[in-house]
């Protein structure tokens, strides 16, 4: 599909689609599209969208035309010659919000909303795009508001005529410092279904662990999406489980000793574990030592495998018994994975978890609320202005053009 938008699209619909009406909009039609020495190129359906009745808001055309790259190249010089010129990354939605049509919290959505590998993610966008953490940050804006506004009478009470108790003030201060903390508290459920998690699986050479990765790899849905920035010298893959993402890692064994390319083995191996958010260990002798060099606080599911080889003996307490060859107990160890995965998601009660950016944006906003001392009312009310102005950028009301550049570079073009 190609999509123009601004206010020539219909100059531009004149020449290549000449026999379509632009205002007959919202129509589906099909129509010729012709290059500039009107040449047929195809036939294609195209639907107007005159302004402010569009996504972007602006006079919008789209185009769907048979697919070969050849013609989708063609069809997008002849609007280039009738005098369009290519979209930027993300550029409609950009628009879109300069146009009123939706704040930047829901231009993100879109984005996360056609990046989503997972039901969590797919729901979280989904409620972000219907505007809900717009609404959580607009009420959070009242707040601050009239707090700023009741700072500013205190300071003045006979102009203003109206006298403000300092009770009411602490009332609203305590009020945004509340709606703040609830939206932080979702920060770390966002950034990990934004994410996922990463858990490695270790455990000395020989027990089974590439024979597991495989067999994970190949039962759950693997998520197939590239991830810029993941180290490929550990075999790694995506996998979503319970909705969320998650990066499982293959290592080496995790044997002391042994030659130099052992040795390097175990050290990657331990830097994984160092940066994940929970640990497979496997391990299919009797012996209970375990391997040292695992972080403490590491989540670790402790699992005895190739149970199949040895059926009557069970596994020790705290161990899970498991076996890829006869499929017993991997069960137990995804509902295992599952807990352990859910475990680091507090329940949002259907509230939106926010991004790393939100979270900065609140941050900056409750240490300038922090800093806040009612005795000294001139400053304080620059305090919760400063606190505003974090949470207006946030939403896209002020607009800082490297932020948003930013934020729109991470757009597909055509978005
Ligand atoms: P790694 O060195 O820890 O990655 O171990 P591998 O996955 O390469 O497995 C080592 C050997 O154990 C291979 O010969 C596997 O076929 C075998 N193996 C892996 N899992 C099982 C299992 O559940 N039961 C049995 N009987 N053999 C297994």
């Amino acid at each position: 599909m190609i999509r123009v938008s601004g206010p020539q699209t219909a100059a531009c619909v004149a020449r290549v689609c000449p026999q379509l009406s632009f205002r007959d909009g919202w129509r589906a039609t099909v129509t010729d599209i012709v290059d500039a020495a009107g040449e047929r190129l195809d036939r294609a359906v195209a639907v107007p969208f005159p302004g402010p009745r569009s996504y972007t808001g602006e006079d919008m055309l789209e185009v769907t035309v048979h697919g070969s790259p050849y013609l989708v190249e063609s069809v997008i010089e002849a609007f280039i010659a009738a005098g369009a010129r290519p979209a930027g990354a993300g550029e409609f939605t950009r628009r879109a919000v300069a146009n009123g049509k939706f704040d930047l919290l829901q231009a993100e959505a879109i984005r996360d909303l056609v990046a989503a590998d997972t039901a969590w993610q797919h729901r979280n966008a989904r409620q972000q795009l219907a505007g809900e953490l717009s609404a959580e940050f607009r009420r959070l804006r009242d707040t601050l508001i009239a707090l700023l506004a009741a700072i500013e009478a205190s300071l003045d009470y006979e102009a203003q005529a109206v006298e403000v108790s300092p009770a009411e003030i602490s009332i609203l201060l305590e009020n945004a410092r509340r709606q703040m903390a609830t939206l932080r508290a979702g920060a770390s459920a966002g950034e990990r279904i934004r994410s996922g998690l990463r858990l490695v699986i270790v455990g000395p050479p020989n027990a089974g662990k590439s024979t597991l990765f495989n067999y994970l790899c190949g039962s759950e849905r693997a998520i197939v999406s590239p991830h810029p920035g993941t180290t490929r010298d550990l075999l790694e893959a995506e996998l979503d489980i319970g909705g969320v993402p998650v990066v499982i890692q293959d290592t080496a064994g995790l044997r002391e000793g042994g030659d130099a390319v052992e040795a390097e083995g175990h050290r990657r191996a331990m830097a994984a574990a160092a940066a994940a958010d929970g640990a497979l260990l496997l391990w299919a002798s009797d012996s209970d030592a375990e391997p040292g060099g695992l972080p403490e606080t590491l989540p670790v599911i402790r699992v005895r495998s190739k149970i199949d080889l040895e059926p009557r003996r069970k596994a020790p307490a705290g161990w899970l018994g498991m076996s890829c060859r006869s499929g017993e107990g991997v069960g137990a160890l995804r509902g295992e994975l599952l807990r352990t995965v859910l475990e680091d998601i507090p329940d949002l009660g259907g509230a939106v978890a926010i991004s790393a950016r939100h979270r900065r944006a609140v941050e900056r906003a409750e240490s300038e609320l922090d800093a806040l001392d009612l005795a000294r009312p001139e400053t304080a009310a620059q305090n919760v202005r400063w606190a505003l102005d974090a949470i207006n950028e946030l939403v896209g009301q002020v607009a800082d053009e490297e932020v948003l550049d930013e934020i729109y570079s991470s757009f597909c073009i055509g978005k």
